[in-house]
């Protein structure tokens, strides 16, 4: 049993983490601003007495003494971070920075949640993205604070490692979907499945040609505490999602079949710098890790249908 430190943990995949760490039997502190998370995402579990919620900002320094911390405080969704960008970038810099100290401080393990966004635009030599890949990322675009500012604190993670010694784990997560998921949120999995269910139309920007590979929200929990779980000196930067390609034409017409909607697709103009392909390899993490996803798209998807039919209808 370990004391550990979620931040971001009242957010989509934050509240699924606390939850499978509490299920292992492990003290569980989420510290969450609450900028896109929510209470309701951890109301179930204030009745467990190792569960304890912290209102923080991780752009101020905590002090608390934890095992292991997994830093994933940052809004994910694009129409969130790009709601007030600078505030984005102080986040990942800042934010990983304080955590860092952290980690330094009480001597503990830190995982940083990283993305495929540091691949930026990922050009056809390098598709499917291995973590070799350098990426091809606008510097001044408005993904770029969230592009930016995530490889900006992978560099400290490193640099904390190499200057003071901090045990690290980065993991580069793909696009996931799954329950907890705001309606709100803006990305596109949730967006479909919730224009389907209210019989709204389906907004797909640009032509729909191009792809994504989304890994359902339990695989990668179980990949993030086995990174987190790995031998010493294993740091990543670990790719982590599924590989399984998909258009999202081909995700709007699936999730018009799986909810039996009668939701018309429409098409919007795309938003800058929108990466045209994006797929995993994760032979990485299947050798370090014997980990891969196993939940594969049409399942995730009917469970998620369920879980969004209980917040929306
Ligand atoms: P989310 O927006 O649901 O969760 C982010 C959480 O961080 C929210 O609860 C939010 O309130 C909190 N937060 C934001 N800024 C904060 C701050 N300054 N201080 C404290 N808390 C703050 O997003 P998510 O999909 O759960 O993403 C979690 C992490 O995983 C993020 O770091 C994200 O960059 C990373 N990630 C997610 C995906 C994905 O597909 N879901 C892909 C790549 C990386
Ligand atoms: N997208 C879409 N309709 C939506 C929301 C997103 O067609 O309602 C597209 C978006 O332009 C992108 C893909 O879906 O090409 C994935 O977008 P998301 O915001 O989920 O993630 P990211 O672009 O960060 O991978």
């Amino acid at each position: 049993m370990s004391r550990i430190l979620v931040t971001g943990g009242a957010g989509f995949i934050g509240s699924n983490l606390c939850k499978r760490l509490l299920e292992e039997g492990n003290e569980v502190i989420c510290a969450d601003n609450l900028f896109t998370g929510s209470k309701a995402n951890i109301r179930e579990l204030f009745a467990n007495p190792n569960f304890e919620f912290i209102r923080h900002d991780v752009i101020t320094p905590l002090y608390v003494e934890v095992d292991k911390i997994y830093n994933l405080a940052c809004p994910a969704s694009p129409p969130h971070y790009q709601y007030n960008p600078i505030k984005t970038m102080k986040t990942s810099i800042l934010g990983t920075m304080n955590m860092l100290g952290l980690a330094k401080r009480v001597k503990g393990r830190i995982l940083q949640a990283s993305t495929s966004e540091v691949y930026g635009d990922p050009d056809s030599a390098h598709h499917p993205q291995t973590e070799s890949y350098w990426g091809n990322v606008n510097p001044i675009g408005i993904r770029s604070c969230y592009d930016e500012g995530k490889r900006a604190a992978e560099t400290l993670c490193f640099d904390y490692h190499r200057q003071n010694g901090v045990d690290i784990k980065v993991i580069r997560i793909f696009n996931t979907y799954g329950p907890n998921m705001n309606p709100d949120d803006g990305r596109v999995v949730s967006n479909f499945i919730v224009q389907a269910i209210k019989g709204d139309d389906i907004t797909i920007y640009g032509d729909g040609k191009q792809t994504r590979s989304f890994c359902y929200v339990d695989d990668l929990v179980d990949g993030m505490i086995r990174l987190m779980e790995s031998e010493q000196g294993f740091m990543g930067p670990c790719n982590m999602g599924n590989p399984g390609e998909f258009t999202m034409l081909e995700l709007a017409e699936k999730v018009i079949e799986l909810t039996g909607s009668k939701s018309k697709i429409t098409f919007e103009s795309l938003p800058q710098d929108d990466p045209k392909q994006r797929k995993p390899d994760i032979s990485l993490a299947k050798e370090k890790l014997s980990w891969e996803p196993k939940i594969a798209l049409e399942e995730g998807l009917q469970r998620t249908i369920e879980y969004f039919r209980g917040v929306c209808l």
